[in-house]
């Protein structure tokens, strides 16, 4: 259960969040539901780059990922479900989004996550290896981490912080506090 699972169980929790869709030119695994992502082809995605439609975008593994510039409906939330190039610039451009770093719980959890998924060996070896340099690298950025250890409780814990935003947005700190 990755974060992707998290994710989906965090948008049908709170109809106030809104889950960013991406763009990849990866294909459909088998069994993968279509609306998982915009499936397009290099091209698409380029030309879609060059037109400034992504708020992020990164290469991962061989594939590109990107996130369309949100259009949530008003009053929502905006959810992205991205990895560590794509939220560094996320923070670039708005130096008050919240990071989440989700870790599994341990290497060999997270093994056996991405092989009951059908993934290939080299490829579960390469994710592997890619998730341990996303940890190190996303530890510098993250404002909060959650172990992805038991899922209702890593949703629980999300969920946790997205209410913490909220009450920090009703009540923001007054400017009369830090007159000393
Ligand atoms: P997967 O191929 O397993 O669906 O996704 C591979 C990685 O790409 C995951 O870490 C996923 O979170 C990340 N990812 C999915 N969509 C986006 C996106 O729009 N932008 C970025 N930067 N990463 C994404």
């Amino acid at each position: 259960m990755g974060k992707g699972t998290v994710a989906s169980r965090l948008i049908e929790a709170d109809p106030l969040l809104w889950l960013s869709r991406s763009w990849t030119t990866r294909t459909q695994r088998p069994g993968e539901d279509p609306e998982a992502y915009v499936f397009v082809d290099r091209d698409q995605f380029m030309a879609h780059m060059a037109a400034g439609g992504f708020l992020e975008w990164a290469e991962f593994l061989g594939n590109l990922y990107g996130t369309p510039l949100p259009a949530p409906p008003r009053g929502r939330d905006v959810l992205l479900e991205i990895e560590v190039d794509g939220a560094r610039q996320v923070v670039a451009r708005h130096p008050d989004a919240t990071v989440v770093l989700l870790v599994p719980p341990s290497l060999e959890v997270q093994e056996a996550r991405l092989r009951g998924r059908g993934d290939d060996d080299a490829h579960v070896a390469r994710r592997l290896a890619k998730g341990q340099e996303e940890i190190a690298a996303a530890k510098a950025f993250a404002t909060d981490i959650v172990v992805n250890d038991d899922l209702n409780t890593a949703v629980a814990e999300v969920a946790g912080i997205v209410e913490r935003l909220r009450s920090a947005r009703r009540n923001p700190p007054s400017p009369t506090t830090n007159e000393d």
